[in-house]
């Protein structure tokens, strides 16, 4: 018996009542390093383009979704955190925060914008001079949870999603994160000369 022939340029199986051509691009953004397969259109669908929402029931795909998606980009896999920030001034001061989930890409964004901004803007009062250190720790030790997670990718079901942010230049790259780091070295020294001229 003659094994079936697959006339589809992506080898996977297909269901032989399948229109012959299937070559249907994903609906959205094309994305690198995308898989085609297990979520393109279903085949009734392929002459006009799968609508933006159309999941597919649970248990019909082969890529399960596990855990949730990116709050900014849609984009998986993504890890629940939250950011911190701290702005210190004389009389008021706020503290800042941004909560997840957050892609690997989304949250070294905002990691790197709010820690660098409280390194240049957080230390000026008697109390933000304390939260802004603990504030600083407190995103490096959470900064691991999205670094190490894969490169965003689409989510599996089809949902709608954007492009990841940029994360920009490490935090040391940044001259406003490096000049903030020095604040408190330089306020200590001055109080120290200060003192010693007295
Ligand atoms: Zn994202």
């Amino acid at each position: 018996m003659q094994p079936p022939s697959n006339p589809s340029p992506y080898g996977y199986g297909e269901a032989p009542h399948q229109a012959p051509y299937s070559g249907q691009p994903y609906a959205g953004q094309p994305y690198a390093g995308q898989q085609p397969g297990p979520y393109g259109p279903p085949p009734h669908q392929a002459q006009y383009g799968a609508p933006p929402a159309q999941p597919m029931p649970y248990g019909a795909q082969q890529i399960p979704v596990h855990g949730p998606q990116c709050r900014f980009c849609g984009c998986v896999p993504a890890v629940e955190t939250t950011f911190r920030g701290h702005r210190g001034m004389i009389l008021v001061m706020s503290f800042l925060h941004t909560k997840g989930p957050f892609c690997r890409d989304c949250g070294l964004a905002v990691f790197r914008d709010m820690t660098a901004k409280t390194l240049i803007g957080g230390w000026w009062g008697y109390i933000s001079f304390i939260a802004t250190p603990i504030t600083v720790l407190i995103n490096l030790t959470r900064r691991g949870k999205v670094a190490s997670l894969a490169p965003p990718m689409p989510p599996p079901d089809g949902t709608p999603h954007r492009r990841p942010a940029d994360p920009g230049p490490p935090l040391m790259s940044r001259p406003i994160a490096v000049i903030g780091a020095l604040i408190p070295v330089l306020l200590i020294a001055l109080i120290i000369l200060i003192n010693l001229a007295a």
